[in-house]
């Protein structure tokens, strides 16, 4: 792998992805997978799957998620401590997705303990025209005007405050989310400093 990104580091190169409905981050979070031998946690995947699979969480998400609220943290802590705990997840991870509030962030601290730190957390910013015209033009199923609506209002209520609560820990790295995909990349890996 990037054998220059776990250099210095305790634990493995343990990533956040921040930012707004379409912002890029599943995209991303899948180029950093295979660019940085890591794997992407996709909460939003994730329970898609077991949407479709029809499992008891499921059942239980599915409404939820279509009305494009927010799973609770519990719900969300235990499929996140469940996935981390994996072997695959201790050379480090790409988590796409979540943390999505100020609990799931302290949920986060205490699944990775104290002896794991988070390296950094990875805030794509794009302007709000340009995340509204990517939401029209993608039409997935569940992506009907409304619920982008409340996706937006969601993420600015919710997720939004973890921005700040980043940066205060010194983990905030900001880049700009709208260039080309290959050029997003670039700047995520000249901020983590990582060479691949
Ligand atoms: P995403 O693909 O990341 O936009 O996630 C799709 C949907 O899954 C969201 O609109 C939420 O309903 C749910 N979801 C995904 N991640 C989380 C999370 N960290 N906390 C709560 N709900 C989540």
């Amino acid at each position: 792998m990037g054998a220059a990104a776990a250099e210095g580091t305790t634990n493995g190169l343990d990533l956040v992805l921040l930012g707004p409905p379409n912002s890029g981050k599943g995209t991303q979070a899948e180029i950093l997978e295979e660019r940085l031998e890591i794997p992407k946690i996709s909460t939003g995947d994730m329970l898609r799957e077991a949407r479709d699979a029809g499992t008891e969480l499921g059942e239980r998400v599915q409404e939820i998620m279509a009305t494009g609220k927010l799973v609770d943290d519990e719900t969300m802590a235990e499929i996140v401590r469940t996935r981390l705990a994996k072997p695959d997840a201790r050379q480090g991870f790409i988590l796409d997705g979540y943390p999505r509030t100020l609990p799931q962030a302290r949920h986060l601290e205490e699944i990775l303990g104290s002896s794991e730190k988070l390296e950094a957390v990875v805030l794509i910013q794009v302007p709000e025209d340009e995340l509204v015209r990517r939401a029209l033009a993608r039409g997935r199923e569940d992506d009907q005007e409304e619920v982008v609506r409340k996706r937006f209002r969601v993420y600015a209520e919710k997720t939004e405050p973890l921005v700040g609560y980043y940066r205060k820990l010194g983990l905030l790295r900001e880049v700009d989310g709208d260039q080309s995909i290959a050029e997003v990349t670039e700047q995520i890996l000249e901020e983590l400093k990582v060479e691949v």
